[in-house]
């Protein structure tokens, strides 16, 4: 077995530095202590308790550093007194450092040779990439050049890549990581004009109802659920998940009361549909809200739909042949054979009793 080695604390008068989990949306907050290796000093013996996986050494300004990468034990907004996930508990992990794994990083460019991969400068890979564009777009157009981008973080990692992409030579096939397309985050909602990240975290909290598809939150925005949703204002809440899997969530949901939907991947709008169906058919859903908020057929039909706002009109606006509005939405649940619950339980699996 590997010895175990000490955590240094760091003295008094190490860097203190604020910063966020980037590991997921949730972005909890994180404190950083750094302390060139060898100094002395007296150990700051208020910093909290820190386990192997949030220390690491670094290059600093050409000298090795300590980082220790704790949860901010005064966060109040996100993670309250430093709540956090496994993910984030072990940031510092991933900071470089030649004499752990993350020696198998990438440092420069790769470029296929003869069937092998092999390192290229930077200057040699932009200069393939330019002329391999030149060539697609004299040849192909824009529509034939795209690109596929990482997106999380901050805004500077993006910034150039979308530029490029969208501004400089003006193409369509641009997405970010995690979808096939430019597209808005929750189509439907924001063509109905409504914001899809509105909520606050005390809003997770305080609801007394709430319907979770294709995701457990304690799997993916931990922080959320432990801090946020199993508690906040309204701790005894109740949780439906829709997901293929009994996750820790959906267990958790199920000690008290909640209800799990064991979908079958892929056909969960179906389900959505077939419950939005119940809903409509016995008139539970709030229909002063819709009056107020949903986007009318003529905002529709003139791109107003809000979620058509940040988008290129030319790539939305479609002069209602296939947005829709409340009506037109309310004719295809009651409209379509596959939304009635037997038809739709025969598909996802989902019991309709
Ligand atoms: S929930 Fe976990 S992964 Fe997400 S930001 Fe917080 S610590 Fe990071």
């Amino acid at each position: 077995m590997p010895e175990i080695q000490p955590v240094p604390l760091p003295p008094l008068g190490a860097e203190e530095i604020s910063t966020a989990c980037d590991y997921c949306v949730v972005g909890c907050s994180y404190r950083v202590w750094r302390w060139k290796v060898g100094a002395g000093g007296t150990a700051n013996t208020a910093v909290p308790w820190a386990n192997p996986s949030q220390h690491n050494i670094v290059q600093w300004q050409g000298e090795p550093h300590h980082v220790l990468v704790l949860p901010d034990p005064q966060a109040r907004a996100v993670n309250p007194l430093g709540n956090h996930s496994m993910r984030g508990g072990t940031l510092a992990q991933k900071c470089y450092n030649p004499e752990n794994k993350t020696r198998e990083r990438l440092t420069t460019p790769l470029l296929r040779v003869r069937g092998e991969l092999q390192p290229v400068s930077w200057d040699t890979a932009l200069d393939i990439m330019a002329a391999v564009s030149k060539h697609v777009l004299k040849n192909h157009g824009e529509h034939a050049w795209g690109v596929k981008a990482y997106s999380y973080q901050y805004f500077e990692n993006t910034y150039a890549i979308t530029r490029l992409a969208l501004d400089a030579i003006g193409t369509p096939a641009f997405a970010p990581h995690d979808k096939c397309a430019n597209g808005n985050d929750a189509a439907g909602l924001d063509d109905a004009g409504l914001e899809a990240f509105a909520p606050a975290y005390e809003d997770w909290g305080a609801c007394d109802v709430l319907f979770m598809s294709g995701t457990d939150p304690f799997e993916t925005k931990s922080t959320l659920f432990t801090s946020w949703i199993m508690r906040g204002g309204a701790p005894n809440k109740t949780l439906i998940f829709a997901t293929p899997h009994r996750s820790m969530g959906v267990a958790w949901a199920e000690q008290r009361g909640g209800l799990w939907l064991p979908v079958i991947p892929g056909t969960d709008t179906l389900l959505h549909n077939a419950i939005a169906r119940v809903i409509v058919e016995r008139g539970w859903q709030d229909q002063a809200f819709i009056e107020h908020w949903v986007a009318k057929r003529w905002e529709v039909d003139q791109g107003y739909g809000r979620g058509t706002r940040n988008t290129p009109w030319q790539w939305r606006t479609t002069w209602g042949t296939w947005q829709s509005d409340w009506e037109d939405f309310r004719q295809f649940l009651m409209s379509r054979d596959e939304h009635r619950l037997e038809h739709a339980a025969r598909i996802t699996g989902v019991s309709a009793r």
